[in-house]
């Protein structure tokens, strides 16, 4: 499977006297990292070489990235630098492109006041791949920023360690980048350029986990799942006590990557008390065994689950819905039965103080799709256990697949309504078509469907077949299905 190659980007942290940085939230709706708290940034696009040219007198990559830096700053935030100082743009000026703007006020900020604080290119699992420059760009004075609402639902200058402590108490999301840059600049920002290049993960390497909820941490392995993901989400949850939520990998290297984020913490005083298993398809379980006997601990599951792995895998505890998982410290996950997918699925909801999270294994895919594959999917079980989910109210739900959808509820719905939507052309092709196997519906019920996955759309279709022969409005023959009238 091929590996999207990282598309050149720029971000900018502009730093005031008193240590407070200008950051903003990305708005729940952007695909990538949207709902996480982020320095402005953004892709290197064409227009920066001649913006480079017009700031700089140069185009080279550096330059073109400091000129994206530039622009991002401006178009996000209303905000221009000349290298000493912040400007906040009148509104009308707000309509101008970063090259207009700086024209403008005949700004020439020089490059060398954009100090470089690192390159991170995000991980092999990431929805969208980007190699960022990161800039530091010091300031006098605050001033006001003008969020644009399509990316930022708000953007201010704000203490490091308050938006650490923002993130300790649950009230915002953080990924890697950003939170290796607020620590480092918590610190003060003298020798932060320094500081910010001894991080590994700012020449490159890899961030192997991501804690974007405090106590959450999201390790993406590779595992063999269905394309277009390549990568299980493995979770750490907890601090002093840990569970390990569907540690997948089959492969050595990530199996060993994982071992080191658990040891990680349990060098640092915590305990790994199980693994647990959303599941018992194969993408979910491959080092499951691995790390309890490495690490000499039991492996939880729903009983459905232990049943269905027997052969496999050894379950020493069985969860059903309704009880909880005590970690410590307030720190304590519910379970819920979710059929739908598979029969003895489980979630798991936090119920820590101004929790928010789910964890939500197959339920819902930040990547790709849920297949619902007869007899072990089923379809009216899926929508139910969805509205179910739905009802929790708002919530992150981290998926076993892609990044967390930060608008919870929001993302149930899209999912109900769009399982409703097939519902319905899968029982119009059956009223054009009469008597019909799932195979011969696919032209018309997944018409907006590659022929390439035609296969998994039957089994799809097959469900929802079958859901309507239990509503009353299909009757079943043999492989044949035919719409009822309705009464
Ligand atoms: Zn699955």
């Amino acid at each position: 499977v091929n590996v999207p190659e990282p598309k050149p980007a720029a971000a900018i942290f502009v730093v005031s006297k008193r240590g407070a940085v200008l950051i903003g939230e990305r708005s729940a709706s952007l695909a990538f990292m949207g709902g996480f708290v982020a320095f402005p940034g953004g892709r290197v696009d064409r227009s920066d070489a001649e913006l480079a040219l017009t700031l700089f007198g140069a185009s080279d990559d550096v330059m073109r990235a400091k000129a994206a830096a530039l622009r991002e700053l401006f178009e996000e935030t209303g905000i221009l630098f000349d290298g000493e100082r912040a400007h906040a743009v009148s509104p009308a000026m707000r309509q101008l492109s970063a090259q207009q703007a700086y024209e403008e006020l005949a700004l020439r900020p020089d490059p060398t006041r954009l100090i470089f604080g690192g390159r991170w290119v995000t991980p092999e699992s990431g929805i969208a791949r980007f190699d960022t420059r990161f800039f530091l760009a010091r300031v006098e004075e605050e001033v006001v920023a003008s969020p644009r609402h399509e990316e930022l639902a708000w953007a201010r200058f704000e203490m490091p360690d308050r938006l650490l402590d923002a993130h300790r108490r649950l009230e915002v999301l953080i990924a890697p980048p950003t939170m290796f840059a607020l620590q480092v600049l918590a610190l003060g920002v003298e020798r932060a350029p320094e500081r910010l290049l001894a991080i590994p993960e700012a020449s490159g390497a890899e961030s192997p986990e991501f804690e974007s909820l405090w106590g959450i941490r999201t390790i993406p392995l590779r595992s063999p799942t269905l394309p277009p993901a390549r990568h299980t989400n493995a979770y750490l949850l907890g601090e002093e006590r840990l569970i390990v939520v569907d540690p997948a990998p089959y492969e050595e290297s990530e199996r060993e990557k994982l071992l080191e984020r658990i040891e990680v913490r349990t060098r640092a005083g915590a305990e790994l008390e199980a693994v647990v298993l959303t599941h018992h398809h194969m993408d979910h379980v491959g080092a499951a065994s691995f790390v309890a006997q490495r690490l000499k601990v039991p492996i939880w599951a729903h009983p459905v689950t232990r049943d269905l792995l027997r052969d496999g895998i050894r379950v020493d505890r069985t969860l059903v819905d309704g009880d909880s998982i005590d970690l410590g410290q307030g720190f304590t996950f519910d379970v819920l039965h979710t059929p739908g997918h598979a029969p003895g699925h489980i979630i798991l909801v936090d119920r820590r103080k101004g929790g928010r999270a789910v964890i939500a294994g197959d339920m819902i895919a930040g990547l790709g799709t849920i297949i619902i594959d007869p007899p072990e999917g089923d379809m009216t079980e899926y929508l139910q256990q969805l509205e179910r989910m739905r009802a929790l109210g708002p919530n992150v739900l981290f998926p076993a697949h892609g990044p967390p959808a930060v608008d919870g509820p929001k993302k149930l719905s899209e999912y109900i309504a769009h399982r409703l939507m097939r519902e319905e052309k899968v029982r119009s092709a059956l009223e054009k078509k009469g008597p019909s196997r799932p195979a011969d519906l696919l032209d018309l019920a997944y018409d907006d469907t590659p022929p390439i996955m035609y296969p998994l759309a039957a089994r799809s279709c097959l469900a929802h077949l079958l859901k309507l022969v239990r509503d009353g409005r299909a009757a079943q023959n043999g492989d044949r299905f035919a719409a009822n009238q309705p009464l």
